[in-house]
């Protein structure tokens, strides 16, 4: 199953500016900013700039300056935020059946001691 791309949903409004978010990171490529629901001590949400649906679209369509770049941000907003010693991990839900509820690429990192057994 996949979703279209909505100009309308909430993580393209945040990039827009139209809504808040507790940002943590930004530049050329991503955007960082916690999660409105935390699931673990740190859950902070890491997007694209561009409008992709998921990481599958992401994956087959972003040029590869924009995939270093995202990729190499998400590890920097964890060092930045003290993660990699505690240990941090990261997940990205494709699809409505996995769990996706916003239909533009957001990887989840979880961060903090006491994470707990990855469950899938
Ligand atoms: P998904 O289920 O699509 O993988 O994850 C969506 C995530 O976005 C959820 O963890 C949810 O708590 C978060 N979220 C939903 N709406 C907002 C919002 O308006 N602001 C922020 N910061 N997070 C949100």
């Amino acid at each position: 199953a996949t979703l279209p791309y909505d100009d309308g949903n909430i993580f393209a409004r945040i990039l827009r500016g139209e809504l808040p978010a507790k940002t943590v990171y930004e530049d050329e490529h991503a955007l960082a900013f916690h999660d409105i629901n935390p699931q673990a001590p740190t859950h902070i949400l890491v997007i694209p700039k561009g409008a992709y649906v998921s990481w599958d679209d992401f994956s087959a369509r972003a040029s590869d300056a924009e995939i270093a770049g995202f990729v190499r941000a998400v590890g920097k907003i964890a060092r930045d935020l003290g993660l990699v010693e505690p240990g941090y991990r990261l997940l990205a839900n494709v699809g409505p059946d996995s769990g996706q509820e916003v239909p533009h690429l957001h990887v989840h990192l979880f961060g903090g001691h006491g994470l707990g057994p990855m469950l899938v």
